[in-house]
């Protein structure tokens, strides 16, 4: 069956308040209209030459027989192609290009060439010759699910844009092929990384065809199922890593890969909004409370661990270390929009305006070209913004997303309708027996004023429900998990019509109910003060910090406006802030500015405060864009949480050298001490992949020392890495004729965990220490900090 131009679907039920879509939402806004564009114009264009030039789109032509050769890249490349049509979609709703609707029907021919008779479609497997034994062969890994539901994704947009059916039945028939082999009694295992069934739910709602959700359906209940028993003994194959531990209505909290996690919360969020399933409810409802009361980032981004790019556990939130990767900034806002569009409560709305602003916004240069994979919160410097990746999923999903944010602005219900995000601009949305059009005018996120002029085609009764975001409502987010420390007490305020007004708020919306008509205007007025933001005193990493928020905005500071560094400042309580418009700073962004105390380290390893400096904060979305170097969101408020430059100590006087450098040379003389040998947050050298080798460390000065002890605290990260305690170590000493000799060592060279490992000897004159660690079989190693005195 499928459906003529313009015919609308009639499903049984969906969602109880339908959201605007993008393409009826016109953006005429000094923030979002520069960034719509530089989607349109830059990030699309290049996102589809990257993928020319790397082969991506070379495996489709191949696969159609346009051209000879084996698959280039990763075997899951197909899904970059999909996603960046997907926004290409998006893209010619609101500007119909020739050019680029050529381009994509090119592609949508090529994709139909390289299909398999039965609708196969995975080019990893097409090529140099169809390989049909290999398919569905490694599903957990080679993604071809993840891959089809992209497709998915892509082909309805480009159905609903064009109304040409060529990429849609591609998908169909492709669907069906999956459909047939993923079925009660054939193959039950569920897919690897989750995305199809946001895919099928889509192909659903564009077709009608009910096959398509209950084959979603069947994908979510495959998972964690006892029959699926994975070679760990737990429940499904994929255990937490893939949200395959337990049945997915079983589970409460949210862990493993945080992409994979948010793409299933999402997919379980349609099914049981088409399907009136309150289970998948109810396990949602409980996950996203776990996520926002423990694992959320201050900047709305989740995952916390790049080992299995997933949720760390409860409260472990590092900083320098954190993982946010876009994609699961981006997946984290269609899951809460989802949340919001089945229980109508701001509340999701405010979690996706945090995470729009700050991690999401992040990961895309203002150029539209450079990316971050990981959005980390702290910098030294080792931090910088990609032209592209071997694994290119965030570019991709960048580039659909960013044409879709105008979407997320509007909802209705019945004859209500919800305005949850402020951007100028107009839309006109369909109600149960109206048609509204709303026009609203906004210098938002950098003022709180918002002007919306309300025409109804009929004067009638309705509520027009105005979100007022959490901050406003002194509430930063909807739990514990970080606080402003000091109430504002200017509240927002309404007027209609002129007329100051004092709604209920209900779920976080202002419900302005009366006889709506014709050139009506309401007037939200949105206190923007500085708001200090304090983390539960759970998360380590932040105690004795503070963020800075002003509106939605999350605020860093960064090198270039604090010449001698960040984490060195100390910005006290009682510190007065300002802030001011500055039109010449990156693209137009608002500062803060203010006086903070530079916090010093001494010879004996305390932390002083040595006089004052003024300090400029930038929103984090625009850090990164002058070069790499210092970065922070939570700069200390006390001066024990700073981190200053290391006190002029012997070691850190040091030339250092070292046979190999992993991570880190400069931290094992930073001064800074970890929790214990396993702790990553303070940086470490390691010889990692280095193992069972025999390496080296040298310290080198341009005069003799006398020396007569070296302490080495050792890293090691078994559990979650290669790096071991190493099997032994020395010390040795240049002597005058250039000879390095071992040192007459008074006690043993140990080799503990969580602790130094000192080693006292017969006092040297010397300009150069050198200490030789011999590794343990198959096992890496790292230094955490060296002292020498
Ligand atoms: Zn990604």
């Amino acid at each position: 069956m499928l459906l003529a131009e313009g015919q609308k679907v009639e499903l049984e039920r969906d969602y109880n308040v339908k959201p605007v879509p993008f393409s009826k939402v016109t953006v005429r806004d000094n923030f979002w209209t520069p960034r719509l564009e530089t989607s349109r114009n830059v990030t699309i264009p290049y996102a589809f030459t990257m993928c020319e030039e790397t082969g991506r789109i070379r495996n489709f032509e191949k696969a159609a027989g346009l051209q000879q050769g084996n698959h280039e890249g990763i075997h899951f490349d197909d899904s970059d192609v999909y996603k960046i049509m997907e926004g290409a979609a998006y893209s010619l709703q609101v500007n119909p290009e020739k050019m680029m609707r050529l381009y994509l029907d090119k592609l949508v021919t090529v994709m139909k060439a390289a299909q398999w008779e039965d609708g196969y479609l995975f080019t990893f497997y097409s090529l140099p010759e169809r390989q049909p034994e290999k398919r569905w062969t490694n599903i957990q890994w080679n993604h071809e699910q993840y891959c089809m539901g992209h497709m998915y994704e892509a082909a309805v947009a480009h159905y609903q844009v064009t109304g040409d059916d060529t990429f849609l039945n591609i998908a169909r028939k492709n669907a069906d092929l999956i459909c047939e082999t993923f079925a009660p009694g054939r193959r039950t295992d569920p897919p690897g990384h989750q995305e199809i069934e946001i895919g099928l739910c889509k192909l659903y709602r564009a077709t009608g065809d009910k096959k398509y959700l209950s084959q979603a359906k069947f994908f979510l209940d495959q998972r964690g199922r006892k029959g699926n028993r994975g070679p760990n003994g737990d429940g499904g194959l994929y255990g937490t890593y893939g949200q395959d531990h337990i049945p997915v209505t079983e589970q409460t909290t949210a862990v493993g890969h945080s992409v994979r996690a948010a793409y299933l919360y999402t997919g379980m969020a349609d099914v049981a909004a088409l399907t009136g399933n309150m289970e998948y409810i109810k396990a949602i409802d409980a996950i996203w409370k776990d996520v926002v009361d423990t694992k959320l980032y201050v900047t709305g981004g989740i995952g916390a661990a790049g080992g299995h790019e997933g949720f760390g556990g409860q409260y472990e939130l590092p900083n320098m270390t954190a993982y946010c990767e876009t994609c699961a900034s981006i997946a984290n806002i269609l899951w809460n929009h989802r949340m919001f569009l089945m229980h109508n409560d701001a509340k999701y709305i405010d979690v996706l305006e945090r995470v729009l602003y700050n991690a999401a916004l992040s990961g895309i240069s203002m150029e539209g070209d450079r990316f971050f994979y990981p959005n980390v919160l702290e910098s030294i410097g080792q931090h910088s913004r990609s032209p592209w990746f071997g694994c290119a999923c965030c570019p991709s999903n960048v580039a659909r997303f960013v044409p879709s944010v105008p979407g997320y602005a509007y909802a209705h219900k019945d004859s209500d309708v919800y305005v949850n995000l402020f951007i100028s601009g107009q839309t006109s949305i369909e109600t149960a027996k109206n048609k509204v059009k709303l026009s609203q005018q906004t210098e938002y996120p950098w003022n709180g004023k918002v002007t919306i002029g309300v025409e109804p085609e009929k004067s009638e009764v309705f509520a027009i429900y105005i979100r007022i975001p959490g901050w406003a409502r002194n509430q930063c987010v909807p739990s514990d998990l970080y606080g402003f420390q000091t109430a504002v007490d200017e509240q927002s305020s309404l007027k209609v019509n002129d007329k100051q007004i004092s709604p209920r708020i209900e779920k976080g919306f202002a419900r302005l109910e009366r006889q709506w008509q014709m050139g009506d205007t309401i007037e939200l007025d949105l206190p923007m003060p500085v708001r200090r933001i304090i983390a539960h005193q759970n998360i380590k990493t932040d105690r004795g910090k503070v963020a800075l928020q002003r509106g939605p905005v999350m605020f860093c500071l960064e090198w270039p406006d604090n010449k001698d560094g960040v984490l060195n400042l100390v910005i006290p309580d009682n510190a007065k802030l300002t802030t001011e418009y500055r039109a010449d700073l990156l693209g137009g962004v608002m500062v803060i500015a203010g006086k903070a105390q530079v916090a010093k380290r001494t010879n004996d390893g305390n932390i002083v405060s040595a006089g004052e400096k003024p300090f400029t904060a930038i929103p984090y979305y625009a850090w990164a864009h002058r070069g790499q170097g210092q970065m922070t969101v939570w700069p200390a408020r006390e001066p024990e949480a700073a981190r200053p430059e290391p006190a002029d100590t012997l070691t850190y006087r040091s030339k250092t050298t070292a046979s190999f450098v992993h991570v880190s040379l400069d931290a094992i003389k930073d001064q800074i001490l970890p929790d214990n040998s396993s702790d990553s947050s303070a940086m470490q050298l390691d010889f990692w992949p280095h193992k069972g080798t025999n390496e080296w460390l040298q310290f080198d000065w341009d005069q003799e020392h006398k020396i007569s002890s070296v302490k080495v605290y050792w890293f090691d990260d078994t559990g979650r890495g290669e790096c071991h305690l190493p099997k032994t170590w020395r010390a040795l000493y240049r002597d005058t004729k250039g000879n390095f000799k071992p040192v007459n060592n008074k006690n043993s060279y140990d080799t503990d965990k969580d602790t130094f490992n000192k080693v006292d000897f017969e006092p040297v004159k010397t300009n150069s220490i050198k200490i030789e660690i011999i590794l343990q079989e198959d096992c890496s190693a790292g230094i955490q900090e060296v002292v020498i005195e």
